[in-house]
């Protein structure tokens, strides 16, 4: 069964789409964590982390450059951001189809809870 992102990249499910090329898509989170919560996800399914193998290093490296792409556009990079991946349960993961959270717009806390 396709994961919830691939419904969204198939537009079988609505989002906000903010940027899309042939590996990468990025949208809105649907629950928002600061004033930019995009969440950028790579169009093959890798459901954690760890299933992440030598392949992926290209994919994993085209995330972040699209994280620092998408602060510069939104005005964020100057006051910072955050980029976040959870995995498993002690890391908060709920969609098991890997995501880079970029985070800003507001002060950050860390430790995180
Ligand atoms: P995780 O907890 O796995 O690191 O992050 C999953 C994120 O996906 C959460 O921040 C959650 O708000 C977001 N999310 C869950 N379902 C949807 C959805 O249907 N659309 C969008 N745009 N975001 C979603």
């Amino acid at each position: 069964m396709s994961s919830l992102f691939t419904k969204i990249i198939n537009r079988q499910i609505p989002a906000d789409i903010v940027y899309e090329d042939k590996e990468i898509i990025a949208f809105n989170d649907i629950n928002p964590q600061a004033p930019v919560h995009i969440l950028i996800v790579p169009k093959k399914e890798i459901k954690t982390l760890n299933d992440l193998n030598i392949d992926d290093q290209e994919i994993i490296g085209k995330m972040f450059l699209t994280a620092k792409k998408l602060a510069v556009k939104l005005s964020i990079d100057k006051t910072g951001y955050r980029t976040v991946f959870n995995c498993n349960e002690h890391g908060g993961q709920t969609v098991f189809h890997i995501h880079l959270h970029l985070l800003g717009g507001r002060q950050l806390v860390w430790p995180p809870g």
